[in-house]
């Protein structure tokens, strides 16, 4: 599959369109619950595991690297994403990659989001409420905030979340390669 997936210059990806990329997302909620069931045997992690699937294949999915439905879908918060899209080539391993394309945009996701919600605070923090601060202090609570979650909830929990994440952009990346494949033999 991977190398399927090499074998595939940028330009042959050719896309599905997004409806097609929403069905398959759907159809596959019952098929996530149903894996993430027989993993963990967890209702809790098999509701995230499908919840982040459906995230993934709606808004946080391979074509946030291209002005699509997805990015559309974050609304104003979207111009968060230009920098990805910007430093990202169309298409590549990078975004399309099922497992690398989801770590890169996790790790952009925390980084870019709690710069933007330290600005947020900073601004809020000393024009609206008149008190001191400095985006940096801001930026380090968020953190801080965020490792105390991740220190204290069931590791599994997120174990859970990538899965999902992961099987939702896996299916896109499928659909891709399928969708090229058969425009080629056809
Ligand atoms: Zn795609």
């Amino acid at each position: 599959m991977v190398l399927a997936f090499l074998a595939l210059s940028p330009s042959s990806l050719e896309m599905p369109n997004a409806k097609t990329h929403d069905s398959i997302t759907f159809i596959m909620v019952p098929f996530t619950y149903a894996g993430a069931e027989m993993m963990w045997a967890d209702h809790t992690v098999s509701l995230i595991a499908t919840a982040s699937m459906l995230f993934s294949g709606l808004m946080f999915g391979p074509d946030l690297d291209l002005n699509s439905k997805p990015y559309k879908r974050w609304g104003p918060l979207k111009l968060l994403w230009k920098p990805y899209q910007a430093a990202l080539p169309h298409r590549s391993v990078l975004s399309h990659g099922p497992v690398l394309g989801t770590i890169i945009r996790i790790v952009y996701f925390l980084l870019v989001f709690s710069a933007f919600g330290a600005t947020i605070l900073y601004l809020s923090r000393v024009y609206i409420h008149g008190q001191q601060s400095t985006w940096s202090a801001e930026f380090n609570l968020i953190q801080s905030d965020m490792l105390m979650f991740w220190n204290n909830s069931d590791q599994t929990l997120f174990l859970g979340a990538f899965g999902g994440m992961w099987a939702g952009a896996l299916a896109h990346t499928a659909a891709d390669i399928t969708w090229s494949a058969w425009k080629k033999i056809f």
